[in-house]
């Protein structure tokens, strides 16, 4: 196959014939075809009809410096000719490696001095699992084992990651709901909320996770593991009184605290971790996605001395990747994190550019008759659509308005996301005003031809 023709239609073909693609209906792609990305700078992507499109999902919540980053490219190239793997099993580490672990600790919350590489979020989150229960192990405790999730929580899509989310369709594909997992309702006032204030309704979805934890007995739950914001999910933050009143609870308990911040890391809520936005205090922290904005799979686990200290005194950690700390994955990520801090993109996207960006969408949403609510925080947002504006009517599970929506919006040379009945941006943190415009002028196209 040395000769791979160019048009749109010959790679639909060949993809046709050869590839499965996640999260995809095939029946579906069949009939459409596949849409083939060629190149990228910036907030944009062009597709291969040479179309230019704005891409406000950052690829899949990730690209937080926007595409076109020489520098990453530059670190990486040097860091491959230089040595471009090793592996950190048996007693062995790199330069790289050592650095990005040095310098997540000064990033992450306080006493999360301690990692784990690993290479995806899914990679991430089934680390969690395993090293959690070993902790309760070594500390003498081996039934605490039991994780506690979320009904629309995403975790990843490993056997053990998809069985801590709370996807009902990814529970239903090849029975991939594992005993050891129970979940508790999803903080999402505006939908259950109905009648109670926010505030009222957050204490009462937090105190869901007390309910479950003594039905199945404290001496049998090992942690509690949730999204800072809830994002593949729908974009689902918390009311102000759900975490304290979860950090409470795991204390209470002793029940461990996992923040998955695979979305929520390196700026997207407008701090370093979603954590520190949300006052949250984890024991274990999964990131990935926005670590090295995408450019190189890479992921880690952060862990607090508690749980490092007895991990460290139990034996042998029979657990590892062949690309555990990768070291270009490591020299990207740590270059990805130079041009956060340089640019300041952090301060950046608080002060300027998420106001901007909500203001704007608060605007569209009151004023658009089927967005019923806008969420999200700083530069992750959800525009809900419901049927009725005014009695907060949804649309039937069957219908498919996001869907509609975001095929309008492609139409418009935009990427948004459909997510139930939702639609999801989450942008670069580099995005501009004129983009922001952009956005949302074709997402109000959208919206329109939709309603
Ligand atoms: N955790 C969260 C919160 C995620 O959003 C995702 C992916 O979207 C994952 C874990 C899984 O990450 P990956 O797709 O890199 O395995």
């Amino acid at each position: 196959m040395d000769q791979i023709t160019t048009t749109t239609a010959e790679w639909q073909a060949l993809d046709r014939e050869h590839h499965l693609h996640p999260f995809t209906d095939p029946k579906v792609l069949g009939e459409q075809g596949v849409r083939v990305f060629t190149q990228a700078d910036g907030c944009y992507i062009w597709d291969s009809d040479g179309n230019k499109i704005l891409d406000t999902m950052a690829g899949l919540w990730c690209v937080n410096v926007g595409y076109g980053r020489q520098e990453l490219v530059d670190a990486a190239s040097k860091q491959m000719a230089t040595l471009p793997y090793y592996n950190t099993f048996f007693s062995s580490s790199t330069p790289t490696q050592i650095r990005l672990a040095r310098r997540l600790s000064e990033l992450t919350p306080a006493g999360l001095d301690y990692f784990f590489f690993a290479n995806s979020g899914s990679e991430a989150n089934d680390t969690i699992i395993r090293l959690v229960r070993h902790f309760w192990e070594v500390q003498g405790q081996p039934s605490k084992n039991v994780f506690i999730g979320r009904t629309l929580g995403y975790h990843g899509s490993t056997l053990a990651a998809t069985s801590l989310g709370g996807m009902a369709p990814m529970h239903a594909m090849g029975q991939s709901l594992l005993p050891g997992f129970e979940h508790i309702i999803e903080p999402h006032w505006y939908r259950h909320g109905q009648g109670k204030t926010p505030e009222e309704f957050g204490l009462e979805a937090a105190r869901a996770l007390e309910t479950k934890i003594l039905e199945l007995g404290a001496e049998n739950v090992a942690a509690f593991v949730g999204e800072p914001l809830q994002g593949a999910g729908g974009v689902i933050d918390p009311p102000s009184t759900y975490w304290p009143e979860i950090q409470r609870i795991c204390k209470k308990y002793d029940v461990l605290l996992v923040a998955d911040e695979v979305i929520c890391g390196f700026g997207r809520t407008g701090n370093w971790f979603g954590s520190d936005t949300y006052g949250i205090e984890p024991d274990l922290m999964p990131m990935a996605k926005g670590l090295s904005s995408g450019y190189l799979p890479i992921a880690a686990v952060a862990m607090n001395k508690r749980v490092s200290d007895a991990i460290n005194g139990g034996g042998v950690i029979s657990h590892g990747y062949t690309y555990s700390g990768h070291p270009v994955s490591c020299a990207v990520a740590l270059a990805n994190i130079d041009i956060i801090e340089r640019e300041g993109l952090i301060d950046k996207v608080r002060e300027e550019t998420a106001p901007y960006f909500r203001d704007s969408l608060q605007q569209l949403a009151d004023s658009h008759p089927i967005v019923g609510e806008l969420r999200g925080v700083s530069l992750i947002a959800g525009l809900q659509l419901v049927r009725d504006k005014a009695s907060r009517e949804f649309f039937a599970p069957t219908e498919q308005p996001a869907i509609e929506c975001r095929e309008h919006c492609i139409g418009e040379n935009l990427i948004l996301r459909a997510v139930g009945h939702t639609m999801v941006a989450c942008p670069p943190l580099t995005i501009g005003r004129s983009e922001i415009d952009e956005m949302i002028e074709k997402t109000k196209i959208g919206l329109d031809k939709t309603a």
